[in-house]
């Protein structure tokens, strides 16, 4: 039996790259839906040669140029935001990959995981809005949240075998981004097209941004909790520039587990839809007799100010991973649009965090709010 794949945001770097692991595992699985924001031309290239179930446009402008173009297939097309939690629902698929970018991605995880569809989980942002409400009805439901982020496919796949045996601490590793070893007098210069070029990984915008200020790593710090269900001192994060080792479990008695590779996140995504087998595949393998080394380093909070920030969100917990989610997708947002400079998203993200009134224990309106509210208060500090 093949496993039918549901691809939410199938035209972004996450999802166009989990149709190179289907197309080259075709016995293995099949695509049933497919979904896009703007990008019609991807949508229906990829769904005329996939021949899905279902697409959704959420631009509802580019209903009519995709539905024509499906015309001579059986492909149903949908448009609109709510049309995602519509197909959502469906029955037809065993696996959601949720790889849409950003708070957009939380409503369709949601309804999946209601609907009792197991999650491969990209979308980190969908765990740090509300990660104590997805996980919760996770386990309500008995539905399995599996990692793709490379950070926690390692930790993930290092717990093979451990269910009896605690975590002491969990250690992810950090690349550094491209600004390493900066310091502020030099990153309040710094230009979109610079923050874009990241050393080790190529990725969508948005993250590519977050993977400069560091605040993709407190994203995961965040993620990490709620998939492992960790105290945030479990969380640690050390810089490891060459992105080899993707993150690390230490055990009770002190032993440490490693997952290691070249950095290519057509693994974590092919170990995520094919858990809990492994399947063979071509990707070059990493040399240990070509590598010149491996190092670490403490992460530099002092000028990576977002890894402070969202290291505070994880401690104090409640709504505020939410309002600082929601800062951080606006201010990534103005940024790359030459609105504001790269230090000022943090400050940004630090007046909002602590603007937006804090509620410990949240309920799932309750984050929608504080999302809402932290976006209009960090739109009016940068004047959008
Ligand atoms: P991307 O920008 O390349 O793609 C995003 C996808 O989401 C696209 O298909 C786009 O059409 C869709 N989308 C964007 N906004 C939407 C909206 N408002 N409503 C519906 N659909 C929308 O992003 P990406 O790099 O593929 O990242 C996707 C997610 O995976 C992010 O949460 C990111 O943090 C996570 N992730 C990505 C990588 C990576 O290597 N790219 C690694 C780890 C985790
Ligand atoms: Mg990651």
């Amino acid at each position: 039996m093949k496993k039918r794949i549901a691809i939410f945001g199938s035209t972004g770097s996450i999802g166009t790259q989990a149709l190179d692991v289907i197309e080259s595992n075709p016995d293995k699985f099949e695509v049933e839906i497919l979904t896009a924001h703007h990008n019609d031309e991807l949508l229906i290239q990829q769904a005329l040669k996939f021949k899905p179930n279902a697409v959704v446009i959420v631009d509802e402008k580019k209903y009519a140029g995709v539905k024509n173009a499906l015309a001579s297939t059986d492909v149903k097309v949908f448009a609109g935001e709510s049309s995602l939690e519509d197909v959502a629902a469906f029955d037809t698929y065993d696996l959601m990959l949720a790889a849409i970018v950003g708070f957009a991605g939380l409503r369709p995880t949601i309804k999946a995981i209601e609907n009792g569809k197991p999650v491969a989980l990209a979308n980190k942002e969908t765990l740090v809005v509300a990660g104590d409400v997805v996980m919760g009805m996770a386990v309500e439901k008995r539905v399995p949240v599996i990692p793709v982020d490379s950070e926690h496919s390692a930790i993930f796949q290092c717990l093979v075998g451990e269910s009896r045996n605690p975590i002491e601490r969990i250690i992810l590793t950090a690349s550094g981004g491209p600004f390493l070893g900066r310091k502020p007098n030099y990153l309040v210069n710094v230009k979109r097209e610079h923050a874009l070029q990241h050393p080790n990984w190529s990725m969508g915008t948005k993250i590519t941004i977050d993977s400069a200020t560091l605040m993709n790593k407190g994203l995961e710090m965040i993620e990490a909790k709620w998939l492992f269900n960790l105290e945030p001192e479990q969380v640690q994060v050390v810089v490891h520039p060459q992105s080899i080792i993707h993150s690390m479990v230490q055990f009770q008695d002190g032993s440490i587990k490693a997952q290691m590779g070249l950095p290519d996140m057509k693994l974590p995504i092919q170990y995520a839809m094919a858990f809990p087998q492994r399947i063979p595949n071509s990707f070059p393998r990493f040399d240990f007799n070509k590598a010149s080394q491996l190092t670490f380093e403490a992460p530099d909070t002092k000028t990576f100010r977002n890894l402070a920030l969202a290291t505070d969100a994880l401690y104090k917990g409640g709504n505020l991973p939410c309002i600082m989610n929601a800062a951080n997708e606006l201010a990534v947002w103005a940024f790359l649009r030459n609105r504001i400079g790269f230090l000022d998203m943090t400050n940004v993200i630090e007046k909002t965090m602590e603007r937006v009134s804090f509620i410990e224990k949240p309920t799932l309106e309750e984050y929608l709010d504080s999302d809402g509210e932290a976006r209009n208060y960090a739109a009016s500090l940068m004047q959008l």
